[in-house]
């Protein structure tokens, strides 16, 4: 059967009692013979910032891409609040509102404004009048620090500008947990602390997040659970500061060397 075929309708209210938000399950990917994903289990509760880290080629950016099924798992399951989201049946289009994706590169309309950028999933995905669209794109934008930008295009908005812009967007869809793939890492050193202070923000105000990223400072304060990974594998996880402080395998203790 096609994906899609059956949809099913997506319960909406909260996370069923003692479900977490996310589960994975065995999460194996192949691109063609190369194994990225090598046996993948992991739990996010509501509110957790999750910090991933791990070396260049170690699977971090195909995991997050697993979460909300931009790549489809080769094996294994992925739960959104009690939900199999890699049943078939299950529309994804629709499962994707519920979740927020932030990348490296900013991916802004570059001939919309940032308001524009923001109110363009508001109005064509959720159907959301102009007006209200537009409402709701100012309250991300004074959220981001961001409302004297309202009326600028991205190409007269810094990096770190344009990022909080891309972060204003995922949060005007009111996801159930935002998703960062390295978002500070194409920016001027001196642009970075801007956004990790957003995020760190939305981490105080208990938004549900899954971060990789090399900002080992930011991980070990703002996050409440960390995820080493290597070669497809969770190596080691815990709190930040244990896991930072005193790691168990040789293999975090050498990743660590390198970037502490
Ligand atoms: P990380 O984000 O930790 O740097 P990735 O998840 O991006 O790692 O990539 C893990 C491995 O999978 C790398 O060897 C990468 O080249 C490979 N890979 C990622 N995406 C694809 C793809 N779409 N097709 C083929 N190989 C891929
Ligand atoms: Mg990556």
């Amino acid at each position: 059967m096609s994906r899609d075929a059956h949809a099913l309708a997506w319960p909406a209210g909260p996370v069923p009692a003692g479900a977490p938000l996310i589960r994975l399950e065995g999460i194996h990917k192949w691109f063609g013979d190369l194994h990225v994903l090598r046996g993948i289990d992991l739990d996010l509760a509501q509110g957790q910032v999750l910090v991933v880290i791990g070396t260049s080629g170690s699977g971090k950016s195909t995991l997050l891409r697993c979460i909300d099924m931009l790549e489809e798992p080769s094996a294994g399951r992925v739960w959104f609040k009690g939900r199999d989201i890699t049943d078939v049946r299950v529309n994804l289009n629709e499962v994707r509102t519920h979740m927020g994706i932030v990348f490296q590169a900013f991916n802004l309309f570059p001939h919309k404004t940032a308001l524009g950028n923001i109110t363009l999933a508001l109005e064509k995905v959720l159907h959301m009048p102009r007006a209200q669209a537009r409402e709701r794109a100012m309250e991300e934008l004074a959220h981001v620090g961001l409302s004297h930008k309202a009326d600028n295009h991205p190409g007269q908005l810094s990096g770190g500008q344009q990022q909080r812009v891309a972060i204003a967007r995922a949060l005007a869809m009111r996801p159930d947990l935002i998703l960062f793939d390295e978002v500070t890492s194409a920016l001027d050193p001196k642009l970075v602390a801007e956004v990790l202070e957003v995020m760190k923000r939305l981490a105080s105000e208990g938004t549900t997040m899954v971060v990789v990223t090399h900002e080992m400072a930011f991980a070990r304060e703002v996050g409440t659970h960390l995820v080493f990974m290597d070669e497809g594998v969770i190596v080691e996880q815990g709190e930040p500061k244990v896991v930072f402080d005193d790691p168990q395998d040789e293999r975090t203790r050498r990743f660590l060397s390198q970037v502490l």
